[in-house]
């Protein structure tokens, strides 16, 4: 799922009418005391990191002066908050909050439901999960028939919801519903939704993910990669993703894990998965040998030939590794022979350019005779250095990753000896 930092999400919230508090995200302390001296009121100093429960971990701190904001950021950025580097910061004008609620929207996909499901709870600020379910409104949203406004102020009375904050509740939950299914969202999430002393609802925190399948409707996004991504791709997921978006018939997945440097260092090769749990496996066995993995790629789910080749081609591409591992540590009920024609076309277009280049080739599963001949005829005149397995060993992960260590062996001491 395309996630969304808070700050970016607020920014989608104040588009579609939800009010916020007011702020801005900075990466420095300096940026931090700016704001602070920007917005003129005491403030809160928030960690944007994709982690809940910043609050708990030390990443949520309020600050009265500019100063102040300027030494919490400080401690704040460069924190490791759940594993994650901290880098920005959103500095907001600190709430005087009187109550906090939750309002959020998930797609429940139970064959039952299949649809939005909308909750409200006047416990808001701690862990949804938490919360008792007595607590917790839901509403199976019709999406044919839409919602209403009375439905939000319904279901936030019905929590006990009243006076002068009931219609700001029911409004913004109202919003957030439209502003869910207008930016095809997974998860639309406001906790807490705050009501201040002075009566004002505004939404303290925002989690948001869009559907990775909706992506193409929504360029405005500027989402590159629909998927999880902490880092900023590189050319080779970038290339990696088109073969994703282009062709939604079984699973092509691509990162880039090395850098060329580190490639260039040597002990690297390219490396092709089928299946996760597979991919893991041949991992682990190839580190045991001393082999590491220059990309992680993996291809499953009944693929195409077309996305195999092309997966095929792009682990090739990378410069300096010493050889291209099949990690076909599953019998698959897939097809294996689309993979087994994507590989054939792959490597008699790049083998021939690489004298010597080392491939070990494990594929197994349905249709597994087929290719094997497959793989086997179609390499055969190539005088490369190919072995390829069988379901004979396909629970022997060290024997095969051994043979890929020394085929990359061998294939060292002749280029140091040319
Ligand atoms: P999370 O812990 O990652 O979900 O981060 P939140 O944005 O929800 O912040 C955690 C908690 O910090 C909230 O539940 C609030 O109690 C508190 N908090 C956040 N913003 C403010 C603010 O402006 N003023 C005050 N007093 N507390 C705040
Ligand atoms: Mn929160």
């Amino acid at each position: 799922m395309a996630k969304f930092l808070e700050y970016q999400g607020k920014e989608y919230f104040r588009q579609n009418g939800i009010p916020t508090p007011e702020g801005a995200v900075a990466n420095t302390p300096a940026e931090a005391k700016a704001i602070a001296q920007k917005l003129g009121k005491p403030v809160v100093v928030k960690a944007q990191v994709q982690v809940g429960g910043r609050g708990k971990a030390g990443g949520v701190k309020l600050a009265n002066t500019p100063e102040e904001a300027e030494k919490v950021a400080g401690e704040i950025l460069g924190m490791n908050l759940k594993g994650l580097l901290v880098k920005q910061v959103l500095v907001e004008e600190q709430l005087k909050i009187a109550q906090e609620f939750y309002a959020g929207i998930i797609i429940n996909s139970a064959q039952d439901v299949r649809g939005p499901v909308l909750m409200f709870s006047p416990d808001g600020g701690m862990d949804i999960e938490s919360v008792p379910a007595d607590r917790i409104a839901t509403l199976n949203v019709d999406v044919i028939k839409g919602l209403k406004p009375y439905d939000t102020l319904d279901m936030a009375a019905s929590m006990g919801v009243s006076g002068n904050v009931l219609r700001g509740v029911g409004d913004i939950v109202f919003k957030l519903f439209h502003m869910f299914q207008k930016m095809d969202c997974r998860i639309l999430e406001i906790n807490p939704l705050v009501a201040t002393e002075d009566n004002k609802v505004l939404a303290a925190d925002c989690r948001m993910a869009v559907d990775d399948q909706a992506l193409f409707r929504h360029p405005e996004l500027g989402i590159k990669i629909g998927r999880e991504f902490l880092k900023e791709p590189t050319d080779i997921d970038l290339m990696g993703w088109t073969f994703e978006a282009s062709d939604f018939r079984g699973t092509s997945y691509i990162a880039e894990m090395a850098s060329p440097a580190e490639v260039a260092e040597g002990g690297y090769v390219g490396y092709h998965g089928i299946g996760g749990g597979a991919a893991m496996l041949g991992m682990d066995a190839l580190n045991k040998v001393e082999l590491k993995v220059a990309d992680y790629a993996d291809t499953s789910g009944n693929p195409t030939a077309s996305k195999v080749y092309r997966t095929t081609k792009l682990i090739l591409s990378q410069p300096g590794i010493e050889g291209y591992f099949l990690s076909g540590f599953m019998m698959a009920n897939q097809e294996q022979w689309h993979h087994a024609h994507g590989l054939v076309k792959a490597l008699r277009e790049e083998l021939p350019s690489k004298p010597g280049f080392p491939v070990v080739l494990l594929l197994c599963g349905n249709k597994e005779k087929e290719s094997q001949k497959i793989l086997k005829e179609g390499l055969a005149d190539m005088n490369a250095r190919v072995e390829i397995y069988d379901r004979e060993h396909v629970y022997d992960a060290s024997f095969i990753a051994g043979r890929m260590k020394t085929l990359v062996d061998e294939y060292r001491k002749e280029k140091s000896a040319a």
